[in-house]
């Protein structure tokens, strides 16, 4: 509280990607809870209708769009509205409403590399992270860790996974928490966990975004049918959590019900439960180390009845097996792998490439790349450009027509 006004407080949040599921999820939560906190800047890419709307809703004081045009059109969407909120346009706005002086929390929910440099800005600056965006730390695990502890940012996860795992760690003892033997990091499985794999070849976007318990982004979605989703999570819990990678095992609960686990060495297995439902990690980043209401209902286990388990199908799903080696080795495969998923996950969905290609493509990359562990951000990202070149001229080999602007872009 003030000591003057008897005010509240309010934390103000930016948010990074507020038109995307996440974001949504987040505007959601902090409508709920209006009284603790509001929204300080929101940010898309190209979206600028929904925007808009959210900035009608939300009266944030900045709007950054990365996209030229569609700040325009927000400009005049925006005009005659009485509304304050200043435009910021391009990866710089991005930047600057991440490491304002005058924002609190920041939710990073932009999907993929592209959210790195806003990420870390907000790191650099001390603010307290709520991490959505896992690419980042894929890419950049070493340096971003160092950054987070020299400069005192909070960093929460928020991916459910990790978020469960933080939570199964006595809140807060994340990194120095001891006693663990090892975390089990649970997926679904995803929409083509029982589709013979014959027909795998013939998966289509929509069949692949499909998630049977999730509703996500496409891009997310993708690889949770890929279970590239979970290879990355082990890439980001060994940065997160400070594990040796033989530390993280996949199991694979269809019910998506325990959010992961850890693992003790007297025995004790600590899990986090839930309705399988963003709001519950980003009210808990939010409230950390305080709870806040998140409209998620409550779970009804008798209504659940039965968890089941089994372990990860590799041929099923390749893009698992590859991402186990490249957590193993060096920091340059990580983002060589990421990098080129990105490319072929988004010519899959823009139908150019088949579902059973989006592996083979990232593996013929990953023998072009060098193995490197001494990286810049300069370097991380000369690698992933490069990879990101070498995915679409794989591809080119193949006959696909791609066309390197939309496939290989990161705001950095
Ligand atoms: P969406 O695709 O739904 O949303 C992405 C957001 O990022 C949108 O606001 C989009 O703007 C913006 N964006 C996209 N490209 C760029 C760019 N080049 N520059 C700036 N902004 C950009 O993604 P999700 O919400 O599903 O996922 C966001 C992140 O959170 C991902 O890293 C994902 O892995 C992670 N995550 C998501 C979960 C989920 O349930 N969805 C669960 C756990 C983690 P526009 O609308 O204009 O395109």
């Amino acid at each position: 509280m003030t000591g003057n006004s008897n005010e509240p407080v309010r934390k103000r949040v930016t948010i990074l990607g507020s038109t995307g599921s996440v974001g949504l999820s987040t505007l959601d939560v902090i409508g709920r809870n209006s009284g603790q906190y509001q929204v300080f800047a929101l940010t898309a890419n190209t979206n600028a209708t929904l925007l808009a709307e959210q900035c009608r809703q939300y009266r944030p004081r900045f709007a950054v769009l990365c996209d030229e045009a569609a700040a325009r059109q927000l400009r005049a969407l925006l005009a005659g509205s009485e509304l304050a909120t200043e435009i910021l346009v391009g990866p710089a706005g991005l930047n600057q409403v991440a490491a304002h002086a005058d924002t609190d929390y920041v939710m990073a929910a932009i999907v993929g590399a592209a959210g790195l440099a806003s990420a870390l800005a907000a790191v650099e600056a001390g603010k307290r992270l709520l991490l959505a965006n896992k690419e980042a730390l894929v890419m950049s695990g070493s340096l971003f860790m160092q950054a987070v502890r020299t400069r005192q940012s909070t960093l929460l996860p928020i991916d459910s996974e990790h978020n469960a795992i933080f939570q199964s760690m006595a809140n807060g003892a994340a990194t120095h928490a001891t006693g663990i033997r090892k975390i089990l990091l649970t997926g679904s499985g995803g929409p083509l966990r029982q589709l013979p794999l014959a027909q795998m070849s013939q998966v289509t976007p929509d069949q692949a975004c499909a998630h049977p318990n999730w509703s996500m982004g496409r891009k997310i979605s993708v690889d949770s049918a890929t279970m590239m989703n979970k290879g990355l999570e082990i890439i980001e819990a060994k940065w997160l959590f400070d594990l040796d990678v033989n530390q993280i095992e996949v199991v694979v609960h269809p019910q998506s019900i325990i959010h992961s686990m850890v693992d003790y060495i007297d025995g004790s297995i600590v899990a986090q439960l839930g309705n399988p439902d963003m709001r519950t990690p980003i009210a808990h980043g939010l409230a950390w180390p305080n709870r806040i209401d998140s409209g998620v209902s409550m779970l009804d286990m008798t209504a659940i009845g039965r968890l089941d388990f089994e372990p990860p199908d590799l041929q099923r799903f390749p893009c698992l097996r590859l991402a186990q080696e490249v957590a193993r080795g060096a920091q340059s495969l990580a983002i060589a792998m990421n990098a080129a998923n990105e490319v072929v996950v988004q010519a899959f969905l823009d139908e150019l490439i088949l579902f059973t290609d989006i592996p083979l493509i990232i593996e013929s990359v990953l023998e072009q790349t060098d193995t490197d562990d001494a990286l810049t951000m300069a370097s991380i990202l000369a690698i992933d450009n490069h990879a990101r070149q070498r995915a679409v001229k794989a591809m080119q080999r193949k006959g696909v027509s791609v066309k390197s602007s939309r496939a290989g872009d990161v705001n950095a």
